[in-house]
């Protein structure tokens, strides 16, 4: 459907979204003199973005020190289970120590030890301590409002939603020219010859995740629907323990894992240990490994939760004070009860493909922070690796767009609304996902739910709650066809009849959409 925008703007760059990604983009594209345009779906309140609730901090190799580029990179692809970009992992995290102090300059302040220099905490997965963090447990907000603060000059529109991306099909380049955007005027363009999708994850697949309510995978439907891929999108961690209290359909909070890695234990209703024999590293294995040996745990029990038994940690409260505000208001006390916990849906490890520098296959988009798929994570993401990528990938990115910007131009995009592949209710979708696409997959289960959101409903996109509904469809449209295709256990991708990994060559997945809006899947590329 063609349509008379009701209002129209130009940039060289449009950044979607204000989390780590965004802001690190729109900076560095500000600073290389653009005029940047940023939009977020979310009204200006803290929490609108994933960033916020970060908790553990930021994996930085410090100069210096005991730690090392390749002892962070072999941590990484440990966690990757054979499908990270090493280039790129090595790219990413030999710029984390340059990036994090730029940060600082923008204003962020660390925890620093007693003895001078930033404190350093030890996550699961990492052989160092190299996690710098703020606040304790509050490094996503810190990280937040020094962006925040930095970006305060910037032209930042809250309350607009993308609802799709502009692109040129008649000259058979299918570069960008903008972003077709809902506010509260209506339906307006805003033309531009770069756009960043820096739009988070999609947590919201699933009725319980550590994700806020816009986690909905917009970035990963906007860049299918105009016609790139997506790669890896069938790894999605499963955080092993989230705050659990009885309540569903909320976002929920987390229970930061340095919890365990300064000495806290999970067990059972039994006072079993839950992890003992699982994995050498025990309670500090990987997510996968520590959210698998609950899940199984719980379903041998028949228990809705498991326990953190933090009570020999000194001074809880003012080491992790978010957990212990979180514990509070649900009516426990960590300083003497052991904490209920769950997993739940925590991070999308895949997501649009692009190169280091944010780069995608289509000239002028570009995709940073969690909803871009470098091949930083492979399949299973190290804790806290992801605001690194965000603030290294979404500085880069914002150059490049920059850059791309000032060769191409003033651009002018025609509005078009074409109709969605079809919208499932949110509460649905939601409980089809948590039944048949969660920590455990099987066949049955995923064919069943490939048929159910192919049934949905399609119609037009004009509104942000449309857009979500859309994109959530689309978005796990693409988890449940890239993981009934992978017939293997790797990394967060668990299949119940597949329980190793296969003996094949590791293989990343992509998925883009066939003309009838159906996720096609293909290999990559051979990893080595
Ligand atoms: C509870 C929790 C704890 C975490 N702890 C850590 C940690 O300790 N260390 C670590 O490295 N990582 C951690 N993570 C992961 C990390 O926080 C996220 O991966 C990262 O912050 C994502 O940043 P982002 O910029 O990609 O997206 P977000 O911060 O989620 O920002 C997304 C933005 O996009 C906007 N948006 C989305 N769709 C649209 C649209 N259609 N139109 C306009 N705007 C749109 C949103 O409004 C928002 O502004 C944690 C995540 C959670 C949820």
């Amino acid at each position: 459907m063609n349509i008379g925008p009701a209002w129209e703007e130009h940039a060289d760059v449009v950044v979607i979204g204000t989390g780590v990604g965004g802001l690190a983009a729109a900076l560095a594209a500000h600073r290389a003199g653009r005029r940047v345009v940023v939009l977020s779906k979310a009204a200006r309140k803290p929490g609108a973005t994933a960033t916020h609730y970060a908790q553990g901090g930021i994996a930085v190799v410090l100069p210096d020190t005991d730690d090392s580029v390749d002892a962070h990179v072999a941590d990484t692809l440990a966690a990757g289970a054979g499908l990270c970009d090493v280039d790129a992992v090595t790219s990413i995290v030999a710029d984390g120590y340059r990036a994090v102090s730029e940060l600082v300059s923008d204003g962020a302040q660390f925890d620093e030890s007693a003895a001078g220099g930033w404190a350093l905490s030890r996550e699961g997965g990492h052989s160092r301590r190299r996690i710098v963090h703020a606040g304790g447990d509050a490094t996503g907000a810190e990280v937040q409002r020094a962006l925040d603060l930095a970006a305060a000059t910037l032209d930042i529109r809250i309350k607009h939603a993308a609802l799709r991306l502009l692109h040129d099909t008649t000259s058979g380049t299918d570069a960008i020219t903008g972003v077709l955007v809902a506010d509260r005027r209506g339906i307006g363009i805003v033309h531009a010859p770069s756009v960043i999708l820096a739009t988070g994850g999609l947590g919201q697949l699933y009725g319980a995740t550590t994700n806020p309510k816009g986690s909905t995978g917009d970035g990963i439907a906007l860049a299918l629907w105009a016609g790139a891929a997506v790669s890896d999108i069938e790894f999605i961690q499963f955080h092993p323990t989230m705050l659990y209290d009885g309540r569903a359909g909320r976002r929920r909070p987390l229970v930061t894992e340095a919890i365990r890695g300064e000495g806290a234990i999970l067990v059972d209703s039994q006072g079993n240990s839950v992890t003992a024999g699982v994995h050498p590293m025990g309670d500090l294995a990987p997510r996968d490994v520590v959210a698998g040996a609950i899940d199984a745990r719980l379903r041998a029990l028949g228990d809705e939760c498991v326990f953190l038994d933090a009570r020999g940690i000194d001074d809880f409260g003012r080491r992790f004070p978010t957990v212990a505000a979180a514990c509070q208001a649900a009516g426990i006390d960590p300083v003497r009860q052991p904490i209920p916990v769950a997993p739940g849906a925590h991070y999308s490890c895949g997501g649009v493909i692009t190169d280091v520098c944010g780069r995608t296959e289509l000239p002028g988009l570009f995709a940073a922070g969690e909803v871009a798929r470098t091949g930083m994570h492979g399949a299973n993401r190290l804790a806290s690796n992801s605001l690194l990528e965000g603030l290294v990938v979404g500085g880069r990115a914002g150059r490049a767009a920059a850059e791309h910007a000032g060769l191409f131009g003033r651009t002018h995009a025609t509005a078009t609304v074409p109709a969605d592949c079809g919208a499932l209710g949110r509460d649905d979708l939601q409980r089809a996902m948590s039944r048949d696409a969660s920590v455990v997959r099987d066949a049955d289960g995923l064919h069943r739910l490939v048929d159910i959101l192919s049934d949905a409903p399609a119609g037009l996109v004009t509104t942000r709650a449309g857009l979500e509904d859309a994109a959530l469809t689309i978005a796990a449209r693409a988890v449940a066809t890239a993981a009934l295709a992978r017939e293997e256990s790797r990394g967060c991708h668990h299949r119940a009849e597949y329980p190793s990994a296969a003996t094949a060559p590791a293989r990343s997945l992509i998925v883009r959409l066939a003309d009838d809006c159906s996720p096609q899947v293909d290999e990559l590329a051979a990893v080595s």
